[in-house]
Order: structure tokens, then sequence, then C-alpha cells
């Protein structure tokens, strides 16, 4: 397979994900129209989920582009060997990529000064298609970051970028509540089931399910959840706002007042490193 072969076929992957998601879009819409009792909330809360789009794409436009280059030169220079363009070289590199979303999700939620991007995701307390594409404005820098360990194991810079659209296209259809729970497909596979869980605030339900196509990687590490209850969506503090700019930046004005007081350098740096609620009485073991 050549790489543009490839470039096609991740963009075919995205428009299959993206016409699932349109035709949930249209049943969550007639949902609201027909039977919803906060319509003009419910639109509006759509509404400011794709405004996080605005700030996402002009990073990607102005920033990404150019820092995919660095994949490139490093391919160039430091990679020790190549993983072939084949059918299992792809499906590896997918597995891969799969494995990195995992874990840069996990991370994401447990540094404080990386959970700032992706709180906006997580902010909503509503959960339907549109949440999918309610993204902070830098967390596409974070994902750049976590996939460069890919090429020193032998990916080509377009195979780590194929298994990071197919990872992402994926998840298009997993925000809803119109699909119910999927049974054996729960215990494998991320699901609209699974991932309700994942954005749940619920005590049972934070800090679970961060898996991106399967949720093998949750089982294996401890962090899966099945769905039991309807979870309550959205922050564990008190934030329910239509304001795009209050979405797109909700989580800094709290970490700018925290790392301003802080006692010294050092309780400033945690602020940001540790996990969102740390305190430095946490340390101290009060
Ligand atoms: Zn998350």
């Amino acid at each position: 397979m050549t790489p543009q072969a490839l470039e096609t076929l991740g963009t075919r992957i995205d428009e299959v994900f993206l016409l699932i998601g349109a035709a949930i879009l249209l049943i969550e819409l007639a949902e609201v129209l027909f039977k919803g009792s906060h319509k003009g909330r419910t639109i509006a809360e759509m509404l400011v989920s794709a405004s996080t789009q605005i700030p996402s794409i002009a990073v990607q436009v102005f920033i990404l582009t150019g820092a995919y280059i660095i994949y490139y030169i490093l391919a160039e220079v430091a990679q020790p060997w190549q993983i072939p363009l084949t059918w299992w070289g792809i499906a590896l590199a997918v597995i891969a990529a799969d494995f990195t979303y995992y874990w840069e999700h996990r991370i994401a939620h447990q540094v404080r000064i990386l959970w700032t991007q992706h709180a906006v995701h997580h902010s909503s307390r509503d959960y339907n298609i549109i949440t999918g594409i309610r993204f902070g404005p830098l967390e596409g820098v974070w994902n750049l970051i976590m996939h460069i360990p890919l090429v020193f194991l032998g990916f080509s810079p377009e195979m780590i970028f194929f298994g990071i659209i197919v990872v992402l296209a994926y998840q298009t259809w997993i925000h809803t509540e119109v699909i119910g729970k999927l049974g054996w497909f729960d215990k494998v596979m991320n699901s609209p089931a699974n991932h309700r869980v994942h954005h749940g605030c619920d005590d049972k339900y934070i800090d679970m399910n961060y898996g991106g196509i399967t949720v093998i990687w949750d089982q294996l590490f401890g962090t899966y959840q099945a769905e039991e209850e309807t979870p309550r969506y959205g922050l564990k503090r008190d934030f329910d706002s239509r304001n795009p700019i209050k979405v797109w930046f909700s989580e800094l004005p709290g970490l700018w007042h925290d790392v301003t007081r802080a006692r010294s350098w050092g309780e400033a740096w945690r602020y940001m490193m540790r996990p969102p609620g740390w305190k430095p009485s946490a340390d101290r073991g009060e």
C-alpha cells in the first residue's frame, strides 16, 4: 500500500463515522423537538459544544500543521527500523494508537494543566453526539506529543496519523443516549454505554473507561466500569454554562487562582502537575 492510499483510507473511515454520527444527530434532534422538555437549553448546549471547534480548528491550522513536520524529521534521522506499510503493519499502528490514546487520555485526567484542556470535553451536563466534537483548544497538542514514541517503534508518520484518525473517528458514534447497552460488545469495545460512564461525575464512574476503540486497556489496567444506573454527566464541581468563552477556558481561572497564591515555586508546580482538586494539605496527610 502507498502512503497516499493509506491517507485516502483514513479519510473514507472518517467519512463513514461522520455519516453514522449525522444519522444519530437526526434522531437526537427529533427526540428533542418532539419529546424534549428543555428544547431551548438542549439546542443551546449543542451549539456551545459545537463552538469549541472554532479555537480547536484555529490551533490545528496555525500550530499543529507545522508541528507534524517534527514527525517526518524524527522518522528521517532517528528511526531505528521501519514497520512495512502492509495490512498487518497498519493493524499494528491502529493497536499502538489505541494503546497510546488510553494513556494520553488517562494522564489528561490526572495532570491538572492537561485537564484544563480535556475538561472542556467533560463540562456538559448533556450527553449527545455533539459532545463528541467538544474539545479544549489545545487538546491536539498533547495528542501530538504523546504519539511521538511511535516513531521510535518504527511506524511511519503516515501510519501514526492514520492510527490517530481511526481512534478519534471511531469515537464519533459513542456520544449518545439513543443506543443502549450492547451485551458482550460492551465488555471488549468502547461503546455508548461505556463512554456514558466515562462522562459520569458520580463517585463510582469518575476516572473510568479511558479507552478509545477498545476497553481492553481499561480491563487490563483496572479502570473498567460497566454502566449501571444512568450517570450524572459533567464536571464534579458546579459548572453549567452556555457561554462559549466560559466553556472554552473553564478551568483556567481556577488554576490561575491557585498558582498565583501558591507559597512556593514547588507548590505552584504541584498545582499544575498533580490531579485536579489537589491541595498542599494532601501532601501533609491532612
Ligand atoms: Zn475524558
